[in-house]
């Protein structure tokens, strides 16, 4: 890769929205609507939140001004990329009467291709996360294979951290390190305002080639690491990993669980909001006339009653069974089924919990608690 480091301007962020979009990529970043910043197609930097931040707590969110122009100067709202490459609802097939028969259609493979500007470090681990669910288990997404494989990632480098955010103790943030195919870290200094940018693919080294810019001076080198270390030691949250897996495995009845679920309100905006979350359920629709029927796969929570569903009966009929199979899996049996924490530690669970139930909070409370033999639990 030649290219592998330079520095560009605001007008080269321009220009690289504009070759990526030459090249016929739906072009998708951060911006401002409804109060929160989303990810939607952007045709420009003008689209961007400039001299936007975000303050995060849980179970609040605000968004305030800078006082300076940044353009990446926030955190990241409540979506993440997985809205694109795992769509919340999905057709899977139609059918058709075909005289005595059915004539199954399946749904066309999506042709767009997807240009991420902004990926946060966090954001890169939970689609590495999703990529091992959908493309290297025992069944290949069809569909997500096509949207994935076509995709282009530039990342930006963290300058600040959210109030909830926990990525530093969970080894995924706030410096990409890979799964990008260009990486950004945004400098505002002495009045400039410029990017560091660094190739990480041929893809991005190509495109980073066409692009206005200067060499990368040491100054500017040294100014990203300082961006990324500042915010480093800004984090909002920090969970201990250490003997995690065990510690959850083994208190399924320890009751900080009711203690949960006392403040928990099933609503599920918890899974809505993760970005390794990927349980989907299926729904049948017919046509009044009986003559052609549809199937739909939506995101689905394993907060609602229906989820655990079996002939009779849900399993989990509790909430504090439901809120104990959410964390116990994202932070222990994740490990067992794909080899990896199943948290990124992004904290848009903790920021969108209605009541601010905080993962960090809760794994804490079970460590300093004890076990569950020391609690009385069976
Ligand atoms: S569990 Fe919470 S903090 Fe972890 S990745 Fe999901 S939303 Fe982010
Ligand atoms: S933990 Fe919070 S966000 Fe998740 S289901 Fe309970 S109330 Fe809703």
């Amino acid at each position: 890769m030649s290219e592998a480091k330079a520095a560009i301007g605001v007008d080269g962020l321009q220009a690289l929205i504009g070759a990526l979009a030459g090249r016929g990529y739906t072009v998708l970043g951060p911006t401002v609507r409804d109060g929160a910043i989303v990810y939607d197609e952007i045709a420009g930097v003008a689209d961007l939140p400039a001299g936007w931040t975000d303050r995060q707590n849980g179970g609040r969110y605000r968004l305030e001004r800078r006082d300076d122009d940044a353009l990446f100067g926030f955190a990241h709202g409540p979506q993440s990329w997985k809205r694109f490459l795992h769509p919340p609802v999905q057709t899977l097939w139609t059918a058709r009467k075909n005289g005595a028969g059915l004539e199954i259609t399946p749904p066309k493979t999506p042709s767009r291709k997807f240009a991420f500007i902004g990926a946060r470090s966090c954001e890169l681990h939970a689609i590495a996360i999703q990529d091992k669910v959908f493309l290297d288990g025992p069944f290949l997404d069809k569909a997500y294979a096509a949207g994935r494989r076509n995709t282009f990632i530039v990342a930006v480098n963290c300058g600040e951290a959210g109030g909830t955010c926990f990525c530093v103790s969970m080894k995924t943030g706030p410096k990409a390190e890979s799964g990008f195919d260009l990486a950004l870290t945004e400098l505002l200094n002495g009045g400039g305002h410029s990017f560091l940018a660094e190739a990480g693919s041929e893809a991005g080294a190509e495109l980073l080639g066409e692009l206005p810019k200067r060499p990368a001076t040491e100054d500017d080198i040294a100014a990203a690491k300082a961006v990324v270390e500042r915010t480093a030691g800004r984090m909002g949250r920090s969970l201990q990993t250490d003997s995690i897996k065990q510690l959850l495995q083994d208190n399924p009845n320890h009751p900080r669980w009711e203690d949960a679920a006392s403040r928990c309100l099933s609503c599920g905006n918890c899974t809505m909001v993760c970005p390794t979350c990927f349980c989907t359920t299926v729904d049948d629709h017919s046509d009044l006339t009986g003559s052609s029927a549809t199937r739909v796969r939506k995101w689905d929570s394993c907060f609602t009653l229906d989820f655990s569903y079996i002939h009779g009966g849900a399993v989990r009929r509790s909430g504090s069974s439901r809120y104990r199979q959410w964390m116990t899996h994202k932070l222990a049996s994740w490990y067992d089924q794909f080899g990896t924490s199943g948290c990124v530690g992004c904290g848009r669970c903790i920021t969108w919990c209605p009541t601010g139930i905080d993962i960090t909070e809760e794994a804490a409370a079970i460590r300093t608690a004890g076990t569950e033999e020391s609690n009385g639990g069976t």
